[in-house]
């Protein structure tokens, strides 16, 4: 994990007036370096040794998603991908891209969606969260 990385993960916790403790940031770099939104194992995984349980990590994705400072970007195989936060307007998140053939997901950070107003009286929107499929560029051709 480099400096800069660590420093992020310091500021995010900082900004959210949440507690620094070693788990959070741990699992807050590990997001940060990681391109796309991972899994809890596979935030385990790259942690390697230094990786806090299971369950530590479970409590402190949730903690980070409470604050804000984690979303949950998207549900595939019945698993939730964690992404950092500031890739994301505050009511609205990028869209996400998944390939139907290698099963391989990408933010679309630069695509704009139009944002969708409540029609229903007593309905209030927190979140838009997008997801689309089709084919990747890889596999279109
Ligand atoms: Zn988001
Ligand atoms: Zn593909
Ligand atoms: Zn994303």
């Amino acid at each position: 994990m480099s400096p800069a990385q660590e420093q992020a993960a310091r500021t995010l916790l900082e900004t959210a007036s949440l507690r620094r403790t070693r788990p959070r940031l741990l699992v807050l770099q590990s997001l940060l370096q990681a391109s796309y939104p991972v899994t809890q194992e596979q935030i385990a995984e790259q942690l390697g040794d230094k990786s806090p349980n299971k369950v530590t990590i479970y409590r402190t994705l949730e903690a980070l998603c409470t604050a804000g400072v984690v979303h949950k970007a998207f549900l595939q195989d019945r698993t939730w991908h964690f992404e950092p936060a500031h890739n994301c307007s505050e009511h609205q998140c990028h869209p996400h891209f998944t390939c139907i053939a290698c099963g391989q997901t990408t933010c679309l950070m630069d695509m704009q969606v139009p944002a969708v107003k409540s029609t229903h009286n007593g309905y209030t929107i927190h979140r838009q969260r997008m997801q689309l499929e089709g084919l990747c560029p890889n596999c279109s051709c």
